[in-house]
């Protein structure tokens, strides 16, 4: 398995068959590993609240996997996975969505095209993306910088100081 890939896990709704977005979570990591992604690692999952117009509280998880797919071919096949999870794409950014699978990191370094980059472009500043990462990949570095996920997380959590 040449590759390594962090992915970002969400939910914000139910699903007719898999039930609240936890449930949506676990389905959708079973059905990672039943397409033949390697699935090595996963986090707790946690309760976030929602960025941009969706009032529903999510549902975030991450997961460490293998696979020899480039990351171009694994965003295919994680989209495939979020269609028959029944998403649909109204053209809304940050609508309310069944499952929202994003990669976050690879063992490539940095990917840029005109669909995909990686690493997220807005990873570092989410806490529910950093918190469950923090548990699967505590050690893997930002390619565009030299801090550990760690080390990110404790950036971001950290209670800044009071000014005088
Ligand atoms: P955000 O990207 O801020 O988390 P989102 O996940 O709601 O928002 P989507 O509507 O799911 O955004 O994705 C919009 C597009 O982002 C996708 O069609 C995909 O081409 C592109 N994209 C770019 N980089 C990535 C990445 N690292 N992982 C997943 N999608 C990406
Ligand atoms: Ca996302
Ligand atoms: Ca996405």
């Amino acid at each position: 398995m040449p590759y390594h890939y962090l992915i970002a896990l969400g939910s914000n709704q139910r699903h007719p068959r898999h039930g609240p977005p936890p449930q949506v979570l676990r389905a959708a990591l079973a059905a990672m590993a039943g397409a033949g992604l390697v699935v090595e690692a996963i986090s707790p999952i946690i309760a976030s609240a929602p960025i941009g117009p969706s009032r529903r509280r999510y549902a975030n998880a991450a997961a460490r996997i293998a696979t020899p797919l480039d990351p171009p071919a694994l965003l295919a096949l994680l989209q495939s996975l979020e269609t028959r999870f029944g998403r649909v794409r109204r053209g809304q950014r940050w609508g309310a969505r069944t499952l929202d699978l994003d990669i976050v990191l690879w063992s490539g370094g940095l990917w840029h095209s005109r669909t995909l980059t990686v690493p997220h472009p807005r990873f570092r500043t989410r806490p529910f993306v950093l918190g469950p990462a923090a548990t699967v990949t505590p050690d893997w570095r930002d390619p565009a910088g030299t801090c550990t996920i760690r080390h990110l997380h404790a950036r971001l959590t950290r209670p800044r100081p009071t000014p005088r």
